[in-house]
């Protein structure tokens, strides 16, 4: 299958202060085929969403390319720049945040669809509107209530409306269920995936918490301190991690079997995750590595293919 997004050596830099750099992505390459779940993982700080806001352009790269269905997006012209903005949406983590307390559910999703289709009558954006309401769950009724009049669950699926109305392509969907009780985190992710399969959508999804990456991600990329360490298929990843890192963070997974639970080996990461702010040249997860060695401190290990489609940053490999 095609790739939708290609993302070559992307770095986004933050000027702390003088001499003081935050490289909050740092050399991350990556694609995204058509029609595919790409799930970002890492701890908070790892970087995961400023770099789906960089490739959404809601902040522009320090360096290196993103390509969406073959261009590069910070060199569209006007007119691509509009369509690439209708064609890539985001929908945010916090939906009481993300969404204009002042508005009507109504005008919060019309509002999309004004910029990118001025030609439709008020009638069939309305009619498209209430359409929406309905894929995701809501109803009719909701069209003029306001945002403070529902609960955490149906406020991301407002989120989820707004993102669709403008017939997206790819929507990078930013921790979309961490706000969320847990009885309502697997509403969304089958509702994402519902959505996936009627449209044709494209994701990028990031997240924390592993075991719902797992059940919508095709495959799965695990960033630390701003770079990709490990890439892989779904499966692959959670049947045979390999970076140091990854296997931490399976490892701590819960299982849903007490027996199993009680007796299973969850491997300690030692400390915090270094500051972001100019980070030491080599690997990034040597401070807390039970495996690091004098080579890991000396020269950055590359993400290279260890097996067909699984992608390591690790000198053990
Ligand atoms: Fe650990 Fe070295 Fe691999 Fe880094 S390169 S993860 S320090 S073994």
């Amino acid at each position: 299958m095609e790739n939708l997004v290609e993302v070559k050596n992307l770095k986004k830099y933050f000027r702390i202060r003088k001499n003081k750099i935050l490289k909050a992505v740092d050399d991350v390459s990556f694609s995204i085929k058509k029609g595919e779940t790409l799930g970002l993982v890492g701890e908070s700080g790892c970087g995961k969403t400023t770099c789906g806001r960089t490739i959404a352009r809601l902040y522009s790269a320090t360096d290196g390319i993103v390509k969406f269905n073959g261009e590069d997006i910070h060199k569209l012209n006007k007119a691509n720049l509009k369509s690439f903005k209708k064609d890539m949406q985001m929908i945010f983590q916090d939906p009481y945040a993300s969404l204009n307390p002042r508005m009507t559910v109504g005008s919060i999703i019309l509002e999309g669809l004004e910029v990118h289709y001025p030609e439709l009558t008020a009638k069939n954006k309305n009619d498209r509107a209430y359409k929406l309401l309905e894929l995701v769950g809501l109803n009719k009724e909701h069209f003029q209530r306001f945002p403070h009049e529902f609960s955490g669950g149906q406020r991301q699926r407002i989120g989820i409306a707004r993102a669709l109305a403008v017939e997206p392509k790819c929507i990078v969907c930013d921790e979309p269920i961490s706000a969320l009780d847990v009885s309502i985190q697997a509403q969304i992710v089958n509702l994402l995936i519902k959505l996936q399969k009627d449209f044709g959508l494209t994701y990028l999804f990031i997240a924390h918490d592993l075991s719902m990456v797992k059940h919508i991600s095709d495959r799965v990329g695990v960033m630390y301190l701003g770079a990709l360490m490990e890439i892989t298929s779904s499966k692959k990843l959670y049947s045979n991690p390999l970076h140091p890192y990854t296997k931490a963070l399976i490892s701590a997974i819960p299982i849903p079997d007490p027996d199993i639970e009680e007796n299973k080996k969850v491997i300690k990461l030692e400390g915090e995750v270094p500051s972001p702010i100019n980070p030491k040249p080599w690997c990034k997860f040597s401070e807390r590595c039970k495996y690091v060695s004098k080579k890991c401190r000396e020269i950055p290990p590359k993400l290279k293919e260890v097996e067909k489609d699984h992608f390591v940053a690790c000198h053990l490999f």
